[in-house]
């Protein structure tokens, strides 16, 4: 049987499929096909190449490619606003990290619950991030330290794509923290992760990628290194903590290893900027966990752009440093305390975040071929995106094909009888 064809027509298109300009696409339609995009082209067009399909007239709203956070530690047990008050009140993250807070209270409260309700716990945040128009999402391990709770912590992501339509990947987070009273200490935990853990975790074929957090009151970046050669032995791509607290020349590190992504890089050099460049290895920003942290000192986001080193924006959701669960967000914190500009904000949640995960051929842009992964906003502007804070500029999202329209809120009985009408018809519209 033919499959049936869908078209989205009257659109204003951001394809984001060529670096360096975001400008709309002078085409207006799409057509879908099977879940992927089978073509771009004007509305006449593509009506008469698809004379049976469906069509979704868009009115003219702004399109986008689906949206894509590719930093996140969103499986986790627990809560930490406690420690919110601690730094309030003049603590540091280093001092309560050292004094068994942080990410250790987080992994005692990740241990106690089961898959799925580690999975559960994380629905409302998923929740929040598909508001915003995610259709993919990386979630990281890390919480679970011991092997068999971060294998559970890896199974409750990629139970979240069971429960809600959107796409995970899923990435191990090897090297995070030593657990309190490991033997032999940090190198004693490398040691266990390169003999075992790392080869259970690519048997089980439940990670896409490996991780590493390299800091001064994390892993060094010996340490590190002997990570990355076992998961590149494994043939498991990396990704890094690298530079946010310190110059650890983490991005020279990452870099080395040809790693999908460095991420944070508050403290890297102009050395580590050159060195990801030659290697291609996305710059993850993560504007949350500057601004929760109060940081100071800014990624350098013009030595990064003058060396053409493609520049990613992630929400880092988790529960100690950036408890914030929208994109949208992370875009205006990027835009403001870094100076991005709009289209850089836009590229780094879908072309160049898809590239930090190492799915550019199959996402992140509006292209023949690629997923039909969509965004459709109600808004003037492109750079309505990133100007607002608090915002709900979604109408629709598109993942594989498959619509979700925004819920209208209700009708107010107060309303005129015209405001009521006009509800009524922007409901209809959207089904
Ligand atoms: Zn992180």
């Amino acid at each position: 049987m033919p499959l049936e064809a869908r078209l989205f027509v009257r659109a204003r298109l951001l394809t984001m499929s060529a670096a360096g300009s975001y400008g709309l696409d002078p085409r207006d339609s799409i057509a879908e096909l099977d879940g992927r995009i089978a073509a771009v082209g004007e509305h006449a067009e593509l009506q008469r190449r698809y004379p049976d399909a469906e069509v979704v007239d868009l009115e003219g709203r702004l399109v986008t490619p689906g949206l894509i956070d590719c930093h996140t530690h969103l499986v986790y047990g627990g809560d930490r606003s406690s420690e919110m008050e601690r730094r309030l009140a003049g603590e540091s993250y280093e001092s309560i990290a050292r004094a068994g807070g942080g990410i250790l209270n987080t992994a005692a409260a990740t241990a106690r619950l089961d898959e799925r309700a580690l999975a559960a716990a994380a629905l409302p945040r998923i929740d929040a991030l598909l508001a915003d128009g995610v259709t993919t999402l990386e979630i990281k391990s890390g919480y679970g330290l011991e092997l068999p709770v971060e294998l559970r912590c890896l199974q409750a992501a990629r139970r979240i794509e069971s429960l809600r339509p959107l796409s995970v990947r899923s990435t191990y987070l090897a090297a995070h923290v030593v657990p309190p009273g490991f033997p032999g200490g940090s190198d004693g935990y490398v040691g266990r992760l390169c003999d075992e853990y790392l080869p259970a975790v690519a048997a089980s074929g439940l990670a896409h990628a490996v991780d590493a957090y390299c800091e001064t009151i994390a892993f060094s970046v010996d340490q590190v290194a002997r990570v990355f050669e076992c998961a590149r032995a494994l043939g498991l791509p990396v990704k890094l903590h690298a530079d946010q607290l310190s110059n650890m020349q983490g991005a020279a590190l990452a870099a080395r290893y040809r790693a999908l992504s460095a991420d944070h890089l508050e403290f890297t050099d102009q050395a580590g900027v050159d060195a990801l460049a030659r290697a291609g290895t996305v710059a993850v920003l993560l504007p949350g966990a500057f601004y929760f942290l109060r940081q100071q000192q800014a990624p350098p986001v013009s030595a990064l752009r003058q060396a053409g080193v493609p520049m990613a924006i992630a929400t880092d959701c988790n529960p100690g440093t950036s408890p914030m669960c929208s994109l949208l967000t992370a875009m205006n914190l990027a835009a403001v305390q870094f100076g991005l500009g709009t289209g850089e904000c836009l590229a780094g949640v879908t072309r160049e975040a898809a590239r930090a995960l190492g799915v550019l051929h199959d996402r992140g842009s509006i292209e023949v071929g690629k997923r039909c992964d969509l965004a459709i906003w109600d808004v003037e502007q492109p750079s309505g995106l990133v100007y607002s804070l608090g915002g709900r500029p979604l109408h629709e999202r598109v993942w594989q094909g498959h619509r979700f329209p925004v819920a209208q809120p209700p009708i107010s009985r107060g309303g005129s009888a015209q405001e009521s009408a006009q509800g009524l018809a922007q409901a209809s519209r959207s089904r």
